[in-house]
């Protein structure tokens, strides 16, 4: 087979790939040699920004088949047919590491899901946990300092990480589930999923419907212990890269089945706990799982950098039928999120092949960095709306159904104070080895932090449940009454 022919990138052909161009055998390099000039000045550019958070991610392209139906509850058309399937992206990522960070750190992993739907992307950029470590969006960038590097050590700081977390009690729940078995994964395949946020749904009579969303592994939940993982980095930073698309690529597909848990609107008024807080989750016995399709990876994308670092995934991306809650953290990261990738990969982000959707894009937006797509109205005089060049527009038939649950505007404060009974039952949940572990995870992690700060936290971890508390104690070496 013939060989392509090597160009620069305006395409014209290129003689030799080998050698500069110089004045003479043993003379300089001359100004003129683009060929190397844009050879050097592509090497400089091949980095874009990491990501502030979940630099360090591992993805693969696969399908959602619907197995069940949910038409009464919401009228996305992902949803419509038992059979359907969809084409969709998943990111998996660590929350604080950079690029390089070794993979089998202890730490939240994200669980971040893009569905190509006929009417749109439908991004669910959630994580392995069902909660996370703070209620409100507006806590973000002080929790997130507090995982990175110190600014004058510039080194992790498990004091900082304390004193939030003792300061900030509604992290409690989090911080157990993050200490416990399932705080280090063997892969991405070997955990659970959850969309974490309350979202909505909403059906063709424009009933809402309050849902949480689930995928729990079908490979079953594989974790390493903190002994097992030092020993797993010291071979390689990139178990989770080797797990997922080495499976891929034997043809072994990970799935997960799909589940959502439903709360009739009205109900978000009259739970113990608010429905909306993400520190929370709804207990199954009050909102059963309901089955929903089954998720499967089946592609290694034949570009890592084009199909994983450049996806996009944000909240901000529902479809009708499906449409936000008032959980603040939500509502924060529906702006940051797609704020990120204008500033990370610019403008038009949504058009590179990672994040275009399969369905028709019609918009007004003009230029700025990648519009490279051509004016889609299909007139080049239909640039604004209105206007009488059959440019595209609105259709008031997916108008939203009003959201019925507000108030007065004000900055309020927790509802409650009761950031401890869920962390306690989870607590309760585990056998005496998991109880443990969890201890020793702990007082591991304390290493070197303040006797202020982890007196302030064991007080937490005895609201929780004494038993807590006091493992937590004995771990750390304490003596307990
Ligand atoms: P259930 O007894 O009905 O379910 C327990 C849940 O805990 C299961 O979903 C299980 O996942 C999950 N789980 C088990 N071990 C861990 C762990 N180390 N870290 C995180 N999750 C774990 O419980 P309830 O609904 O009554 O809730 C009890 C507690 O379970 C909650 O306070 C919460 O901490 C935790 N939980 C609850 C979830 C929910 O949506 N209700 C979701 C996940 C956790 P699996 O089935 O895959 O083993």
């Amino acid at each position: 087979m013939s060989k392509k022919k090597l160009t620069t990138t305006g395409g014209a052909p290129i003689a030799s790939n080998q050698h500069s161009k110089t004045a003479g055998q043993r003379g300089p390099v001359l100004l003129e040699d683009y060929q190397l000039i844009e050879k050097l000045a592509h090497q400089n550019r091949e980095r874009i920004p990491e990501r502030v958070v979940h630099a360090k991610g591992w993805g693969a392209q696969g399908t959602l088949t619907i197995t069940h139906d949910i038409t009464k509850y919401t009228s996305a058309k992902i949803f419509d047919t038992i059979g359907k399937q969809t084409p969709m992206l998943a990111r998996f990522s660590t929350v604080a590491g950079e690029q390089g960070a070794a993979d089998a750190e202890r730490d939240v992993r994200g669980f971040a899901l893009k569905f190509y739907t006929e009417e749109g992307n439908w991004d669910l950029v959630g994580n392995n946990t069902p909660v996370f470590f703070i209620r409100d969006g507006y806590k973000f960038p002080d929790f997130i300092r507090t995982q990175k590097r110190h600014p004058k050590t510039n080194l992790r700081s498990p004091e900082a990480m304390w004193d939030f977390w003792s300061l900030v009690p509604e992290s409690l729940h989090q911080v157990t589930i993050l200490m416990s078995d399932r705080g280090i994964p063997v892969g991405p395949q070997y955990m659970n999923g959850y969309g974490s946020h309350t979202f909505s749904f909403y059906n063709k009579e424009g009933e809402r419907y309050w849902v949480k969303f689930h995928f729990k592994t079908q490979q079953g939940h594989k974790h390493y212990t903190n002994e097992e993982s030092v020993k797993v980095i010291g071979k390689s930073r990139e178990t989770f890269q080797e797990e997922l698309y080495g499976s891929i690529e034997k043809g072994d597909f990970p799935k997960w089945k799909m589940y959502v848990q439903i709360m009739p609107e009205m109900d978000a008024e009259k739970t113990s706990y608010n429905p909306f807080d993400l520190t929370k989750v709804w207990p199954h016995s009050d909102y059963p799982l309901i089955e929903v399709g089954e998720l499967e990876l089946n592609k290694n994308p034949d570009n890592y950098f084009q199909y994983i670092e450049n996806a996009a995934f944000s909240p901000s991306n529902v479809v009708p039928g499906i449409g936000f809650s008032p959980d603040k953290v939500l509502q924060s990261r529906i702006f940051s999120y797609a704020d990120a990738h204008r500033y990370r990969l610019g403008t038009h982000y949504e058009a590179l092949p990672a994040n275009k959707p399969v369905s028709e894009v019609n918009h007004y937006h003009k230029d700025g960095s990648m519009r490279f797509f051509d004016n889609n109205s299909g007139n080049p005089d239909a640039y604004y709306e209105p206007n009488s060049f059959n440019g595209p527009v609105e259709d008031e038939s997916f108008a939203e159904p009003p959201m019925r649950i507000s108030g007065d505007a004000t900055r309020y404060g927790n509802e409650t104070d009761d950031d401890f009974t869920q962390p306690g039952n989870l607590f309760r949940m585990f056998n005496d080895e998991q109880k443990q572990r969890l201890f020793n995870n702990i007082a591991e992690a304390m290493d070197g932090v303040s006797e202020e700060i982890i007196e302030r936290q064991l007080k937490l971890f005895d609201k929780a449940d004494p038993a807590y508390g006091a493992g937590v104690r004995k771990a750390l070496g304490m003596v307990v009454a």
